[in-house]
């Protein structure tokens, strides 16, 4: 039996962070649940978690700066950070994922899937990192960083280097979501310079040169967009008939 990893909860909701401690605590995990950024920063060199679900909006210290410090590089450890954040509010999931949270929930939640999203990032954490030069292979779709080669059921595909620079980074970390400013940041257009703007048109004409597989790039609205886990594409893709 492995250990089972420590999970941080920063919540000012009373009943909220009360909920997700019982569902936690009893899927196993080992939990603490602070209620103040202030607090969070105090126990956080201590118990080291390896995952914390951080409310953005707290009194005092807030959940960007909680997230800040902990990138900052605070005693050299590296947990996985999956904001809480009111619906309607986007802007603050662009700010959190750019400044380094791993992820975000929509208040109100099911602790179903939180859970599983928790899982989800926990293990891909703990994955060897994908290489930069290894081929990515999900259903009819092989991304090959070599060869800047695109095979959609063993037919090359004909993309910009930009293009392919957008689906590389995308696919590399499955499930998770980047803003267009971090897929800018990423990618920085070689052939032509990549904007913020420009990633929605490129992502159309990336889609459309996939064809079936352009399901595999999903928009994520008001933030970005995600690459699907695989678990969420479906076996065998039926091919657009512009493709
Ligand atoms: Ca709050």
């Amino acid at each position: 039996m492995t250990r089972k990893e420590m999970i941080l909860i920063v919540e000012d909701e009373d009943d909220i962070r009360e909920l997700l401690h019982y569902h936690l605590t009893r899927e196993g995990y080992r939990v603490i649940a602070v209620a103040t950024g202030e607090e969070a920063i105090r126990v956080l060199p201590r118990e080291k978690p390896d995952l914390i679900v951080l409310d953005l909006m707290l009194p005092g210290i807030d959940g960007f700066e909680v997230c800040r410090q902990v990138r900052r590089g605070m005693n050299g450890f590296d947990p996985v950070i999956i904001m809480l954040t009111a619906r309607g509010e986007e802007i603050d999931v662009v700010t959190g994922l750019e400044i380094g949270a791993d992820d975000y929930i929509t208040k109100p939640f099911s602790p179903k899937v939180l859970i599983a999203r928790i899982r989800a990032r926990l293990r891909q954490s703990q994955a060897a990192p994908v290489g930069e030069d290894q081929i990515l292979s999900m259903p009819d779709m092989q991304i090959d960083p070599r060869r800047h080669e695109v095979l959609i059921q063993g037919q090359k595909v004909d993309l910009t280097n930009s293009e392919f620079k957008i689906l590389h980074f995308l696919a590399r970390k499955p499930g998770w979501v980047f803003s267009r400013y971090q897929i800018v940041d990423a990618v920085h257009g070689t052939d032509y310079p990549v904007t913020e703007r420009s990633i929605d048109v490129q992502i159309v004409s990336l889609r459309r040169k996939l064809g079936g597989c352009g399901i595999y790039i999903e928009t994520v609205r008001g933030v970005g967009y995600r690459c699907k886990e695989p678990t969420e594409m479906p076996q065998a893709v039926l091919l657009a008939e512009n493709f």
